[in-house]
């Protein structure tokens, strides 16, 4: 006898759409059948008119961030149960090096003892070097044997001790590029640093300068030199949230030649604009790379449609209304961020699939299939295949809410998409086969998720 079957949905992964039932026994889906062929299970899913997908991935999540003397709002257990309320079954996290002291191995392991006993799904984590050193260069090859193969590095926030410099970076690039990814965050510190200074010193703070103080020749100059360390180091390269028509242009000139390359964009990069920076809370939507124009909207839409992007990540990071005010107005002493771990999935489904912007497989690809490919999770994440992680995200399509942030699970305190109105919620959310979220409502326990080992 299976365990649970789910009958009469619709089964939407990255490449099919078919109407099929899933049996799932010990956390495994075990198989996929047409209509009616399965056997009986202890558990009886009826998903009619529903759509039944792989449970979402997010590869770009900060929990419990750290801003000054202060933490984002949300942490391990209420973020993961917003995560999971999104559909989403697997978040990937930073352990950052932020005390230089200790080496990667025990950044991982400081990161790992916040994170266990607490997440309610699956996690990973990428590795975040502050150090430009060789001792992080030589570092590198034994995160990977732990299981870590993926890395971010910040090209910028040279004062806030976070940068690396671009000799790591391409050490980085060669050290682990058969069996690693170096993601960076692309932005050129010194431009940034000197425009900045430039605005602040004419008294220019207000968030409405932000975009002009970071626009888009920042990322896009960062793209690419990294692009051409990445050619020359034969590396393998991840860009995370990408934001810019310009860096788009460069991926997909780079991928054309053969360059091993693949880019993320975030959500709000694809439906909010700089617009939001003159409003009167606009201090909330400092987040960087800045929101931008309609026209690079447009773009990354057609990046995604075209699978130039590969992942739309959601970059949440939850500071509060209270901390984004602790900048007074002051773009440059606001917390960086946005939260937006719930509603990756309604806005996506809503802008992109009904706008008729992409298709929802290509949804799919993006928000779960091509992360767990990209991580090293395929196919036991991001697949709904016999022998894949009963990871499964049912979702109805056609009931539209207004978003209202009381209605959300309430781990942070305002959301960028208050008042639109959205489709696409997962009404029933399975993880390793186990029901954690049921009509909307989260029934799963605290500290139930795993960490995820991951081989490239
Ligand atoms: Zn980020």
């Amino acid at each position: 006898m299976y365990d649970t079957v789910i009958r009469n949905g619709l089964v939407v992964t990255h490449d099919s759409t078919i109407e099929a039932d899933i049996a799932i026994k010990n956390g495994k889906i075990l198989s996929i059948g047409a209509r009616g062929s399965l056997k009986e299970g202890k558990t009886e899913l009826n998903a009619t008119g529903k759509v039944i997908m792989p449970g979402l991935i997010d590869p770009h999540v900060h929990i419990k961030h750290p801003f000054k003397d202060t933490f984002s709002q949300d942490d391990f257990y209420t973020a993961t149960i917003a995560a999971a309320r999104g559909g989403t079954t697997t978040v990937i996290d930073f352990a950052i090096q932020w005390d230089k002291k200790l080496n990667l191995a025990e950044t991982v392991a400081l990161r790992k003892k916040q994170a266990d006993g607490q997440v309610v799904i699956d996690y990973a984590l990428h590795v975040c070097p502050t150090k430009s050193s060789m001792d992080t260069a030589k570092e590198l090859p034994k995160i990977v044997e732990l299981g870590i193969p993926s890395f971010k590095l910040y090209m910028i926030y040279r004062k806030q001790g976070r940068m690396t410099d671009d000799g790591i970076i391409f050490r980085a690039l060669e050290e682990v590029k058969n069996d690693g990814i170096v993601g960076v965050h692309a932005e050129n510190s010194a431009i940034a640093e000197f425009s900045e200074e430039d605005y602040l010193n004419r008294g220019l703070s207000s968030p409405a300068a932000f975009p002009m103080v970071k626009p888009n020749i920042v990322e896009a100059e960062a793209i690419n030199r990294v692009l051409y360390l990445n050619k020359c180091a034969q590396g393998n390269l991840y860009i995370f949230h990408l934001s810019t028509a310009e860096g788009l242009e460069m991926v997909a000139e780079a991928r054309g030649k053969g360059q091993s390359v693949t880019a993320e964009t975030c959500t709000h990069y694809l439906v909010l604009t700089e617009d939001y920076y003159k409003r009167s809370d606009g201090a909330n939507f400092i987040c960087s790379p800045p929101l931008r124009s309609y026209d690079d909207v447009d773009a990354l839409w057609k990046g995604v449609a075209n699978g130039t992007i590969d992942v739309i990540g959601s970059d949440h990071c939850g500071f509060g209304k209270e901390q984004k005010a602790l900048g007074n107005g002051d773009f440059s002493k606001t917390p960086n961020g946005l939260p937006g771990i719930e509603l990756r999935l309604p806005v996506i489904y809503t802008e992109g699939v009904l706008k008729k912007r992409i298709s929802i497989n290509r949804m799919v690809e993006a928000l779960s299939t091509n992360p767990a490919k990209i991580f090293g999770l395929y196919p036991k994440k991001g697949a709904i295949l016999p022998g894949s992680d009963a990871d499964l995200a049912i979702v109805d399509l056609n009931e539209e809410r207004e978003i209202i942030t009381s209605n959300l699970s309430g781990s942070v305190d305002w959301s960028p998409y208050e008042g639109m109105h959205l489709r696409g919620f997962a009404e029933t959310v399975i993880s390793r086969g186990e029901i954690i979220v049921n009509n909307g409502v989260f029934k799963g326990k605290r500290g139930r998720g795993k960490f995820l080992e991951r081989k490239l």
